[in-house]
């Protein structure tokens, strides 16, 4: 019981990562009878800002993920589904939030780490610090704190890859509610999902990303057979002989072995013992018609949905509603706990 809330990025086709990683739980979620929680599905326009965007591709990219969260099977008269960039709350409240959030605990997050040193590789011939790097990549984490605490949710289903930001959420919650003597905030915990991490087909020392330079490197919701045969076969694994789970030695063959797990909602250890005797071949030809299995419904709605250009402009303005009714309260209470109140 409670509040959910969960966003991703209109930074692209949603890809077989997000799929297993976030959707299929959220639809879970949904689809529990038993559950009494309010769930809240953002798409995090202001969070895409924080690299490069090419303003049509943007406006596409947020059009197709609302298309795509409805595909996977979230419903809009069960749920909340709306754009985050359209409702103001989330950047007062992050505004709050970051006058009481230390630049240390920004500086410890593993992303900005990771964005450093990717940037100082980059540029190697170039002296890179932290100076040339964009406010928004370095604040986005207290942004993500905002939209969760704007619902006063307390519980966030993400992947593994945002559990930090989540404990950072946790720590700026404690931190408003202890300043201003208040329980406003509960503390939000983190929901683990069953298939934490896919990685990427061509690197599997990372994970699979919509912002990856290398296409092949992702399986899309809107990609066919044949491409999702080409991606599979041709996704890096290892020499060894037979088939194991070992992320940490053979990440490529675990991957799919996780990949295979998510898609028919099986245990990955009782997947691997399967496979024991099996080779790679065989291995990569049952995960090419499981990803097909799953994705093909949801591929055919999207392509439908898509077009629906009225449908989902409904869908948003109405979701818009419901999230504002929320987060305007919490704001309301926010500003008359920080001494800001309107005046009568
Ligand atoms: P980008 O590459 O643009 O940063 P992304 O593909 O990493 O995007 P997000 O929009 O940041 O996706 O995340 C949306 C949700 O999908 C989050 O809950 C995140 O944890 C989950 N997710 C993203 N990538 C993966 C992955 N490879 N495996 C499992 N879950 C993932």
């Amino acid at each position: 019981c409670g509040t959910v809330f969960s966003g991703i990025q209109p930074t692209g086709i949603p890809h077989l990562g997000n799929y297993l990683g976030a959707f299929s739980n959220w639809v879970k979620l949904q689809n529990d009878a038993s559950s009494q929680s309010q769930l809240i599905f953002s798409i995090v326009g202001w969070h895409a800002l924080t690299l490069p965007q090419n303003p049509k591709e943007l406006l596409h990219s947020r059009h197709d993920m609302l298309a795509a969260l409805i595909s996977v099977g979230l419903d809009p008269s069960k749920v909340i589904i709306f754009h985050q960039d359209q409702n103001p709350d989330h950047v007062e409240l992050a505004w709050i939030l970051s006058c009481i959030t230390p630049i240390g605990k920004l500086r410890r997050m593993t992303t900005w780490k990771a964005r450093l040193a990717a940037s100082r590789n980059a540029n190697a011939e170039s002296e890179v610090d932290e100076s040339m790097l964009n406010t928004g990549l370095f604040t986005y984490p207290i942004l993500q704190a905002a939209d969760i605490l704007a619902y006063r949710a307390n519980l966030v289903p993400v992947g593994e890859d945002q559990q930090q930001h989540l404990e950072l959420s946790r720590d700026i919650a404690d931190t408003f509610n202890r300043t201003y003597h208040t329980d406003l905030f509960p503390l939000p915990q983190h929901i683990i999902t069953p298939s934490k991490r896919i990685l990427s087909l061509k690197d599997p020392t990372s994970k699979m990303s919509k912002s990856a330079v290398d296409v092949q490197s992702r399986i899309l919701l809107t990609d066919e057979y044949p491409q999702i045969r080409s991606k599979i076969r041709a996704a890096v694994t290892d020499s060894i002989a037979g088939i194991t789970y070992d992320p940490a030695g053979r990440p490529g063959t675990s991957n799919l072995l996780t990949i295979l797990a998510g898609c028919t909602d099986t245990n990955v250890s009782d997947v691997a013992k399967r496979y024991e005797t099996k080779g790679h071949g065989q291995l990569k030809a049952d995960v090419v018609e499981a990803v097909e299995e799953l994705l093909k419904a949801p591929r055919t709605e999207f392509n439908k949905l898509r077009g629906e250009t009225k449908y989902l402009a409904s869908v948003s303005e109405s979701g818009l509603g419901k999230a504002r009714s929320i987060s305007q309260r919490t704001l309301a209470e926010v500003r008359r706990l920080i001494g800001l109140s309107r005046m009568p």
